[in-house]
């Protein structure tokens, strides 16, 4: 059963009633980030029932002992993990001397409130302890997008039945474990502990990886509304800082404290430096005081859904699940720092514990390009060039020569950290993505001089590494490429994966076109690059052959291109024979039963032909898809989007519509029965994707031209979306019975609507 507690609201995620069933599941999807740092929306009070807590900072991380039964040559020594950072937020409460745990007492009233619209979460509830004394709580907290090292909590209690004293005893735990530690290891090292008037600070360190982190509080109060100074009492332990402010209260008085809360790295200050500045900074966010920072918040927010939000018209559940995805997004990467990147979970959970993996260049880059300026796709494309010598090293390691890269499965800093041989040495796929992302940003952003200054070297180093990884069989008189692990990671050490053989020739045609046009265009750069990579054009030579007699398994009797060699020796049952008692069958079935049967996790043939719809018909797709869809769990959050798109690309609205529902509430609904881990982020970008590129039919090809084939699903009344194209913010807008498209630029604007040209002039509204 799918769960289906979140209230369907247009602007906010809201959770009614406590189940503590639901504890985990909502901290997931009520987390809160700023792209620098986030949180898991744990509460700030004690709670002894099931939580998993917390925090993370963009950018730290610790390579935790890798733990394999069977150790392969070649693997990493280590797994990277996301680091479960000190937390600032805790505020325990006592109550005449009895602790407030929501586990223990009576709870009702209780409301969670998420607002994405102005970027903070609230809860409300009224508790009555084992003691009798009730009281009513307010929060709300929020993580500052305008000052990205800062976070601030109001925590309002009111007293119902009773006079006495609200004892608060805000905190910082640096005692932090992270869930998913291969050793139970604790990865930090205290260094300094400071203390002061209602303000203090832990400095930490990652052991291993050395990172400093301060992170620091500052308090204040009022009673009813009134700013009122309180006596300080202050325990310091090995791992954290307590203070405990004791107020007197009468029956129906509101006593709040203010918690601002500080992280600061040394990413970005000096290690001595660190203390001071996340002083600093909780005295400037205390001086500005909660509402000025709200206020902030909400014109930062506001900002960013000028250009990024989605109005659909009609079905507020679907309303719902777009804006949640575009609100998490902007959460974990807002792409001013090119040393950040998007990890599957973001800020709202462990698994997946590297950073980056080849979801960014093959789901995430289309979003941040079209809803941002171009210098965010850009800063994702840097993040891999800076790279390149360590996906160079890590190729060399498993045997490749001369410059050949493998960027790793997944990545903190370029060293490959992920270990089960089957991702690992074969999931290579993700090499061609790299260049994939090249290519799209190139194809939407015109920014070729990207190829010419950074790009060429990192496509040169991967079509040299697909040109060593294929090899000739005699027996087909082609090329091959064995022993692979396609996207759908149901089959292991399959040979000829059609996804991955696609790639490597793809990947070695745009290589050779991109040298070319950078020799005509930048031949500076052109001579700069040959010099450093020492490529020859008979090099080229021999990497066209291997592209241009590449194997593709095929199927006369279905013709399709089969997913691997040997595929239709499966049983060929489709899904919607399994019973529901056996789904997912992640959950349900052995490994080897999977890896035996012909279930797909996520798109893989289709994937290729998502990529590269240009180079199919619609008669191609049509078959491919009632080929394979059929046989797919979409047990990976990958996967719906995809296939909504597909399904929207060859006019099969209702599948597109369900694959829609599925990717945007895959979170909301908890399809897959693990949002309690963590939110799906990087599928988010697809399903923004599945509304922009399916329902809009937006793309943007090798020739650079705008283009829309908009249709509409008819649940929905309207829908419409805006996208940053060359520098130009253009708004579409489709209902059941109109399309329009208004140019809010200064330049008039190109494009091709259902085949047809069009120009649209600036501030102009066109009804096509
Ligand atoms: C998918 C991969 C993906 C990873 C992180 C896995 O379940 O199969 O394709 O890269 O999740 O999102």
């Amino acid at each position: 059963m799918n769960k289906d507690y979140i209230k369907p609201y247009e602007w906010s995620i809201e959770e009614e009633g406590f189940d503590a069933e639901n504890v985990e599941a909502s901290e997931s999807l009520f987390s809160i980030g700023n792209g620098a740092m986030g949180q898991r929306a744990n509460f700030e009070e004690t709670y002894t029932g099931k939580s998993f807590q917390g925090s993370y900072i963009g950018g730290i991380y610790y390579p935790d002992k890798t733990r394999v039964g069977w150790w392969k040559n070649g693997y990493p020594e280590y797994f990277a993990k996301v680091l479960n950072a000190p937390n600032w937020i805790g505020i325990n409460l006592q109550i005449n001397k009895t602790e407030l745990d929501l586990n223990t007492c009576e709870v009702s009233n209780f409301r969670r409130e998420l607002n994405m619209k102005e970027g903070w979460l609230s809860r409300s509830f009224n508790a009555i302890l084992e003691t009798g004394e009730e009281i009513q709580v307010e929060t709300k907290r929020f993580i500052s997008l305008e000052y990205n090292e800062i976070g601030a909590i109001e925590y309002a209690v009111k007293a119902i039945n009773f006079s006495g004293e609200i004892s608060f005893s805000p905190y910082i735990d640096a005692g932090i474990v992270n869930e998913d530690s291969n050793y139970d290891e604790y990865f930090w090292e205290i260094l300094k502990i400071v203390n002061d008037k209602n303000n203090g600070c832990i400095l930490s360190k990652t052991l291993k990886t050395a990172f400093h982190v301060a992170t620091a509080m500052e308090v204040s109060f009022t009673l009813n509304d009134n700013k009122v100074a309180v006596t300080q009492q202050t325990e310091v332990e090995e791992k954290s800082l307590h203070y405990t402010y004791k107020l007197p209260v009468s029956k129906g008085d509101i006593a709040t404290i203010y918690k601002y809360g500080s992280c600061v790295s040394s990413l970005n200050y000096q290690n001595k430096d660190l203390i001071e500045a996340a002083f600093n900074n909780v005295k400037k966010a205390s001086n500005l005081g909660f509402s000025q920072l709200l206020e902030s918040q909400k014109n930062s927010w506001s900002n960013i859904w000028h250009t990024a939000d989605i109005i659909i018209e009609g079905d507020v559940r679907a309303q719902q699940g777009i804006r949640f995805n575009i609100f998490q997004l902007n959460q974990t990467y807002l792409g001013t720092d090119a040393r950040l990147n998007i990890g599957p979970k973001g800020f709202t959970g462990e698994k997946y514990g590297g950073s980056t993996y080849w979801d960014t260049e093959a789901y995430c880059i289309p979003f941040y390009m079209a809803t941002k300026d171009a210098s965010v796709a850009k800063n994702l494309l840097m993040y891999r060039y800076n790279q390149l010598d360590k996906a160079i090293e890590n190729a060399q390691k498993l045997g490749f020569k001369n410059g050949a890269a493998l960027y790793p499965m997944v990545t903190m800093n370029g060293e490959e950290c992920h270990n089960e041989w089957e991702i690992t040495f074969e999931e290579i796929h993700r090499n061609g993505a790299m260049i994939y992302g090249i290519y799209n940003y190139v194809n939407y952003t015109q920014d070729f001089e990207y190829v010419a200054k950074f790009g060429l070297e990192v496509i040169i180093a991967v079509a040299r590494f697909w040109h060593q990884r294929a090899n000739f069989s005699e027996a087909k008189g082609q090329y091959v490429v064995l022993g692979v692990t396609g996207p759908n990671e149901y089959e292991n050490n399959v040979n000829n994966n059609f996804y991955t053989n696609y790639l490597a020739k793809w990947c070695i045609q745009y290589a050779a076109e991109c040298l070319d046009r950078v020799n005509q265009e930048y031949p500076k750069d052109f001579k700069r690059v040959m010099d450093k990579t020492k490529l020859a054009d008979e090099e080229i030579k021999e990497w066209l052959k291997v592209a241009e007699n590449m194997y593709f398994p095929f199927s006369l009797e279905h013709n399709v291109y089969l997913q691997q060699d040997g595929f239709l020796d499966k049983e060929l049952i489709p899904v919607v024979e399994l019973p529901n008692s056996e789904r997912p069958i992640n959950q349900k079935w052995s490994w080897d039963r999977i890896l035996r049967s012909c279930y797909i996790k996520q798109a893989d043939v289709l994937q290729c032909m998502f990529f590269f719809e240009n180079k199919f018909n619609k008669e191609d797709l049509e078959r491919h898809f009632d080929f394979y869809e059929p046989l797919t769990v979409h047990e990976s959050s990958l996967s719906p989007c995809v296939h909504s798109i597909l399904a929207a690309s060859i006019d099969r609205m209702p599948k597109a519509y369900e694959q829609y529902v599925r990717t945007s509430r895959l979170d909301l609904d908890d399809y897959n029965h693990e949002v309690h881990e963590g939110c799906h982020i990087t599928s988010m970008a697809g399903t923004w994707m599945s509304i922009v590129q399916g329902f809009g039919g937006m793309r943007v090809w090798e020739d650079g031209k705008l283009t829309f084939n908009p249709q509409i699903p008819k649940e929905w009344k309207s829908y419409s979306f805006t996208i940053n194209f060359r520098g130009n913010i253009i708004k579409v807008y489709k209902s059941q019975t109109e399309c329009k498209f208004f140019n809010e630029s200064e330049n008039e604007v190109k494009m091709l609507v259902n085949g047809q040209e069009i120009l649209i002039p600036t501030n102009q509204l066109v009804t096509v």
